[in-house]
């Protein structure tokens, strides 16, 4: 048995190995990524409950050379591990503004941000900057933040929220339920929007739970008076509860995928001929 545990342990380490190797090598690629034009922004529509498209979210996609596209999930926490993330996020949201500028429905898109951004560099002044440079008005603009922000410097974190939304832009609380504090930091800032996240309602019909937690987030935002929008709505029947229920808006494959903007023409304005 003692040989056995041996033999696991060194499986283990070598696995151990291969991963950081991995990570170091990702992270290596992920350099050249920008350079070499291999990220891309794909759209999510975002719509009222009666399915009507209201905007967008940027979703960012690495299309890797050799591994072909891999998760954000994946990339972005090595980014935000040797600060990459600050550029790369301005690549984001320069991509996200100069794209909606061009919409002839003027819909607002909403860009994630991570709390890296709002560490280190100097996000006011890069997103202005990108506003004036793209011509995107500021109240077209939503960013989504995790409670992870406002972990960490809390003071800074929202002293920068406040100028942002002073400038016109929106705050979106993102993944809305999954903290330990969520509900305290709606006490600390006005968040113009929240997002329920996915878990929630993937569990609404299998989980009495769910679908209680999801009933309560809906009346204590309609008591804040901060509109909802649920998160990785799939089916007709989470639709037809998030509605019953009053949820202001959705975002899912129900709705659509998160997709290049081509594939959104007709939703964003332009008309094409058949
Ligand atoms: P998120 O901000 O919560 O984004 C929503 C995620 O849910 C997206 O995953 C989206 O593709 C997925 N999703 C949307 N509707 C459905 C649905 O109906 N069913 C299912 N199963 N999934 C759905 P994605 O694109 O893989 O992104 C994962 C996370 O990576 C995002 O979660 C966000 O935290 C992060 N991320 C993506 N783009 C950026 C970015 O530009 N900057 C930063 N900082 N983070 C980003
Ligand atoms: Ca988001
Ligand atoms: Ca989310
Ligand atoms: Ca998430």
């Amino acid at each position: 048995a003692k040989r056995e545990g041996r033999a696991r342990v060194r499986f283990f380490e070598s696995e151990m190995d291969q991963e950081l190797r991995d990570r170091r090598l990702l992270q290596h690629d992920l350099r050249q990524a920008l350079e070499q034009n291999q990220l891309l922004v794909h759209f999510q529509p975002q719509a009222r409950m009666d399915g009507e498209v209201v905007g967008f979210e940027a979703l960012l996609r690495w299309n890797h050379p050799t591994r072909g596209f891999v998760a954000p999930d994946q990339f972005i926490p090595l980014a935000e591990e040797n600060g990459l993330i600050i550029q790369i996020g301005e690549w984001v949201l320069r991509e996200a503004c100069r794209e909606a500028v061009s919409w002839p429905r003027p819909l607002p898109v909403a860009v994630n941000l991570s709390p890296v951004q709002f560490q280190a560099g100097d996000l006011e002044r890069s997103i202005h900057q990108i506003l004036l440079e793209t011509g995107l008005a500021p109240t077209r603009l939503e960013v989504e933040i995790t409670e992870g922000v406002l972990i960490g410097d809390f003071t800074r974190a929202l002293n920068l929220l406040r100028r942002l939304k002073a400038l016109g832009i929106r705050i979106a609380m993102d993944d809305f339920g999954t903290g330990y504090s969520s509900l305290s930091y709606l006490q600390s800032f006005p968040f113009d929007k929240i997002k329920i996240d996915r878990s929630f309602i993937s569990n609404l019909e299998a989980s009495p739970q769910s679908a209680e937690i999801v009933r309560a987030v809906l009346s204590l935002a309609r008591a804040l008076n901060i509109p909802v929008v649920a998160e990785g709505v799939e089916t007709e029947a989470q639709r037809a509860f998030l509605a019953g229920e009053a949820c202001d808006e959705m975002q899912g494959y129900l709705i659509g995928r998160p997709e290049p903007i081509e594939r959104y023409l007709d939703l964003i304005g332009i008309t094409v001929e058949r």
